[in-house]
């Protein structure tokens, strides 16, 4: 038995690989694989057609959004976002607390003009926190008139996340919730765009999902490359180029999971409750573990933490090796401990690595 802990692409439900398994060989009755199926046939565009669908429910995603399924993953997206929506003259926001953030305004300025709003690195080097809502007051740090402000909802690499959203004034947020799209419950009528690499939470990688405001699109740049532009696949259905369709498939069946045990509010409340108590079992022993997030930053998704030592470290993942649990490493630029807890670690998995945590040493 694997326990996966992996940061991504992480574990996903054991009825939607089955189900996925089904679908290679031969998909619902057809003789042929989903793979094998023509992306433009009737048999795939409602596997598509379904995946959107689910997203829009689980999501409560509204009607003036819309929902495409696009590849490139969430790295695309940070260049494909200022393409469409920073126009020439428009300055926008970014509010940068890791490396995901930060290479998403990198990706920005190569395109328009973006201003580092507010930056949460500490004098180490690391991120430790999210800025609070009303650190960011529009007319003080946030410019009113910015094209956008974007912010990472879950800062994968440090394990801080966003508990609440700020007030931009107006001006329309953009969220790359790669690491936790569908974990919990959020208003998408407040943001102008949200995206996802599917890679975490919501499938296998190669497909991210983006969700944007339908009045973004009419007034996105129209002098890019056809295929970069978010009207192209809006008017397409995502179909305008082939889009990965085995992920696609599985992403459905991941999300008819995720609907058939209760949908967002049961997933959020099994993840609180994973957190809890891994959280609790870290810090119940403060002289052997330190949890760099500062507490009211603290993710539901990626739990870094530290031994004393490297060695310690060490000792402690060849520990949980041992006991059959991977993907523990920390962040290649952190060193330590990374826990992952997405949707689909199970709670039995979080305690047996609570286990581990409460009895190492002793
Ligand atoms: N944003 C966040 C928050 C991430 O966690 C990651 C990947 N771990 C990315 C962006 C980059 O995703 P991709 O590799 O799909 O481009």
């Amino acid at each position: 038995m694997t326990l996966n802990f992996s940061a991504g692409p992480a574990a996903l439900p054991k009825v939607a690989l089955a189900r996925a398994r089904e679908d290679l060989v031969d998909f619902e009755g057809t003789g042929r694989s989903v793979i094998e199926q023509s992306h433009r046939g009737p048999a795939y565009e409602r596997v598509q057609a379904q995946a959107i669908a689910l997203l829009r429910e689980l999501l409560a995603v509204p009607q003036g959004h819309e929902i495409l399924l696009l590849g490139g993953s969430a790295r695309g997206q940070f260049a494909m976002l200022a393409m469409n929506l920073l126009a020439p003259g428009a300055s926008a926001d970014y509010v940068v607390t890791g490396t995901w953030a930060r290479a998403a305004y990198d990706e920005a300025v190569l395109v328009g003009r973006a201003r580092i709003a507010a930056d949460t690195r500490e004098a180490d080097g690391s991120y430790r926190r999210v800025p609070e809502p009303a650190e960011l007051a529009p007319d003080g740090v946030l410019d009113r008139a910015a094209a956008y402000v974007h912010l990472c909802s879950n800062n994968t690499i440090y394990g801080t996340q966003w508990a609440a959203f700020p007030d931009t004034g107006g001006v329309p947020v953009i969220a790359d919730m790669t690491s936790d799209l569908l974990s919990r419950a959020i208003d998408v009528s407040r943001f102008g765009m949200i995206y996802a690499a599917a890679q975490k939470n919501l499938g296998p990688a190669g497909v991210v999902a983006v969700i944007l405001q339908k009045e973004l699109i009419a007034r996105a740049r129209r002098d890019i490359p056809t295929v970069w532009r978010y009207a192209t696949h809006a008017q397409h259905a995502s179909l305008y180029y082939t889009p990965a369709t085995f992920a696609v498939a599985t992403m459905r069946h991941v999300l008819e999971h995720a609907r058939a045990i209760g949908g967002v509010a049961a997933i959020e409340a099994t993840n609180r409750e994973k957190a809890r108590r891994l959280y609790g079992a870290l810090d119940a022993r403060p002289e052997l573990y330190r949890v760099p997030a500062r507490p009211g930053s603290r993710s539901l998704m990626n739990v870094p933490f530290y031994l004393p030592t490297a060695e310690d470290d060490a000792r402690f993942l060849a520990e949980a090796t041992r006991r059959g649990m991977i993907g523990l490493a920390g962040h290649r630029s952190m060193g330590g401990v990374r826990a992952s807890i997405y949707n689909w670690v199970s709670l039995d998995d979080v305690d047996a690595l609570v286990d581990l945590i409460a009895g190492f040493g002793r």
